[in-house]
């Protein structure tokens, strides 16, 4: 949530910003501006990567403020049949499929047909209670519509309907599900349940199954989705993951708190600028000696996987790199 209290116009937030070209002048010009209420550049330029809340230093969200000023004067060139589309997720057939109760349950959120074959099966998530679909949607893809209202909208539902499956611990296979549960607390709503980050739990799990790794000696680019912001504390648990699978996170210029966005949304609005985009990611991954791009967001993951075929990088979701590591599925050729 937005807090004006903590902001001192400091201008951090949209000097870093990688989407625009702005002095810090300029940037605290547009900030002053959106706390005056008025509809600043920032509002038609923001590609909704909810960086610039992991930029501020006081942790005032200025991207809290953007959004919901993107909303009020619909900013973004969003078409109505793009915001059906969204709001049809909340629609789409809901099921659950109970299994061992002593594991903690799994939720896909509505995921399942973007994911890529496979990525669920294998030992580490086998037997575990599967919720997915429409009920379990988190409605946090919202923000990349230019629309924060939903999201509190449907925070309560949300947060019901996951307590409703009855397991006291919840893996989070999407990472907005996951930032969407830690907003709950401005909502004032009670999470019931313990939520577990995707990232958590591949590391815990091989982190008790060291005996069946495999290192993989691969160098792997990573795509921050742009919903991390909101757990940076995953990164480090990630690094973790990483070690324990024996691949190199290589280091390169658009990772950690410089990731660039996948542009899934804004290469529909604007082609040029997402493939300019996407172009700089992936040339970045190629020039730091990855082989393979893996991804933690489905979406991320079709957003990006051509282009980065075309490049010579093997797209790879990050369960199945771990699946590869535990011997169950092959490094792609
Ligand atoms: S929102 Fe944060 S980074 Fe931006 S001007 Fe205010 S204090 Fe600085
Ligand atoms: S959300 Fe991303 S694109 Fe928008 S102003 Fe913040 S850093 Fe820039």
């Amino acid at each position: 949530m937005w807090d004006k209290s903590k902001c001192d116009l400091c201008g951090d937030c949209l000097v870093r910003c990688q989407y625009v070209d702005y002095d810090r002048d300029k940037a605290v010009q547009q900030i002053t501006d959106l706390i005056d209420g008025k509809p600043a550049e920032i509002l038609r330029e923001c590609v909704t990567c909810c960086a610039c809340n992991e930029y501020c230093p006081t942790g005032a969200n200025p991207f809290d403020l953007i959004n919901r000023m993107q909303e009020e004067n619909k900013s973004l060139p969003i078409p109505e049949k793009m915001v059906k589309f969204m709001e049809a997720g909340g629609t789409l057939p809901t099921e659950l499929i109970r299994g061992d109760e002593s594991k903690p349950a799994l939720s896909l959120c509505v995921m399942e047909r973007p994911l890529p074959d496979g990525a669920l099966d294998g030992q580490m998530f086998e037997g575990m209670t599967v919720a997915k679909g429409g009920d379990y949607f988190c409605y946090l893809g919202f923000v990349h519509i230019g629309m924060a209202s939903p999201l509190e909208e449907n925070a309560r539902r949300f947060v019901d309907q996951l307590a409703a499956i009855g397991s006291k611990e919840i893996v989070f296979v999407h990472d907005d599900c996951y930032s969407m549960l830690s907003k709950m607390k401005e909502y004032d709503i009670h999470v019931p349940f313990k939520a577990i980050h995707i990232i958590e739990y591949l590391r815990d799990y091989l982190k008790n199954h060291k005996e069946a790794i495999r290192p993989l000696k691969r160098k792997i680019a990573y795509q921050r989705p742009c919903a991390s912001r909101y757990s940076p504390q995953m990164d480090p648990v990630l690094d973790d993951l990483f070690d324990l699978i024996g691949a190199e996170r290589v280091d390169r210029k658009h990772d950690r708190e410089e990731a660039l966005c996948c542009m899934g949304m804004v290469a529909r609005l604007d082609p040029e600028r997402g493939k300019r985009f996407q172009d700089m990611n992936l040339s970045d991954a190629v020039d730091a000696g990855a082989e393979a791009i893996v991804f933690l967001c489905p979406l991320c993951q079709v957003s990006l996987s051509k282009q980065a075929e075309e490049r010579g990088l093997k797209p790879i979701f990050m369960t199945e790199l771990c699946r590869m590591a535990l011997g169950e599925m092959a490094f792609p050729g």
